[in-house]
């Protein structure tokens, strides 16, 4: 019995019982100062097969990261030593990290950039299996944009084999309104979700967000379609911005923005400040009714190599940096991309379901966006997880 709680979405406080590892009840209490109480997490975005990688980029090139590309270059020469092992010992580590912080549900993107299947592919099917009930783990190819032509077909024939989703990187390509167009031609003869990495950078002249959305209309592919970043979408304002997001609501395209990896990589000059921001506009994309959404991205590569799978550290990251009211975002950390990733497992808590939650030392959610300290207690099939348990399920 958890007494007098703050539960995300009801007013006052609450008792809630656990009976069988399910809420039995939520009922009014006349306690207070019980803490708060919210759904598990939900991380849409993210790379398992880049992360924790820093440390040994960062040791033989001195981690001079001055931009984007530069990021991909230091990946792409780090890629040589993967290998079926040391993907999967720090995809394991991530889920790990982001299990004990209470994400129920994630989506990661895998490299995929050349025709044939890259080897961290099966490791993600094997950890999707392994996983499955902790952590639902969905798998996204990130095929570079320019490999579509050539290989699109295969690599979607596989990627719907396995039950994936596929996606593309696009940033002002050479014939970019084909290769768009051949992507979605592959998602309808496959029946293929899309996750695309667009417009991640600050050129007037990247729009891959509006071919895309364009094409999620022309298609019917209406909530199949997810653009990450649109950074590009910063510099736009006005009347051309808010075309460009009523089409996308229109067409229903998701908008998931990754603030940590734009904040570290946008607008980055040797010796300069950062003026730019880079982040797309999410006020203005949620008014339009469009299903937007935050996610970790990078965590511990050339892309950024800070974070440790916690959505709730992203919120509080924009929060500030994005002026998002807290209580209007937390459902863009939890059940907002569970429901995009046909998840149940972060799902607003309600009687009758799993107990599954996490228990915040705080007074609501102002408090705990203020103190990133205060204490956190994961509630799996009604039980807490103690990291003690946790060390040795996976040891
Ligand atoms: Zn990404």
């Amino acid at each position: 019995m958890l007494e007098g709680v703050a539960v995300i979405g009801r007013p006052g406080f609450h008792d809630i019982r656990i009976a069988g590892g399910r809420i039995a009840e939520i009922a009014p209490s006349a306690a207070r100062d019980g803490g708060m109480v919210t759904p598990l997490l939900a991380d849409i975005h993210v790379h398992l097969d880049k992360t924790y990688t820093i440390g040994r980029i960062g040791f033989e090139r001195g981690a001079r990261i001055e931009g984007l590309f530069d990021a991909i270059a230091m990946m792409d020469e780090d890629r040589r030593r993967w290998n079926a092992a040391d993907i999967r010992a720090r995809a394991e580590l991530a889920l790990r990290q982001a299990h004990a912080n209470g994400v129920g549900v994630m989506r990661t993107h895998v490299d995929w950039v050349r025709p044939e299947m890259p080897e961290a592919w099966p490791v993600m099917v094997e950890l999707r299996r392994e996983w499955s009930g902790r952590i639902d783990l969905q798998l996204a190819a990130l095929v570079p944009g320019d490999l579509i032509p050539e290989a699109g077909e295969g690599i979607a024939r596989r990627v719907a084999r396995d039950g994936g989703v596929l996606g593309a990187f696009f940033y002002r390509n050479a014939a970019l309104a084909e290769k768009v167009e051949a992507v979605f031609s592959h998602a309808r003869a496959f029946d293929l979700d899309l996750d695309f990495h667009v417009d991640e950078g600050l050129d007037e002249e990247a729009d891959g967000f509006s071919l895309i959305v364009a094409a999620t209309a022309r298609h019917g592919w209406a909530r199949r379609v997810l653009c990450g970043h649109a950074c590009s979408l910063s510099i736009r304002s006005g009347e051309m911005l808010k075309c460009g997001l009523d089409a996308a609501a229109d067409a229903g395209v998701a908008l998931v923005a990754l603030p940590t990896t734009n904040l570290y990589l946008q607008d980055r000059r040797r010796g300069c400040a950062p003026r730019r921001r880079g982040i797309a506009p999410l006020a203005e994309a949620l008014a339009t009714g469009m299903t937007v959404m935050l996610a970790s991205d990078n965590v511990a590569d050339a892309f950024y190599p800070y974070g440790d799978y916690d959505p709730l550290s992203v919120l509080r990251l924009a929060v500030p940096a994005c002026h998002l009211e807290p209580s209007d975002w937390l459902e863009a950390i939890a059940d907002t991309p569970a429901r995009w990733a046909s998840s149940e497992l972060a799902a607003p808590l309600a009687i009758g379901e799993a107990a599954n939650f996490i228990w915040h030392d705080a007074a609501d959610l102002g408090d705990l966006i203020a103190r990133p300290r205060a204490g956190r207690v994961v509630y799996r099939d009604g039980s807490p997880l103690s990291a003690e348990a946790e060390h040795r399920r996976n040891a």
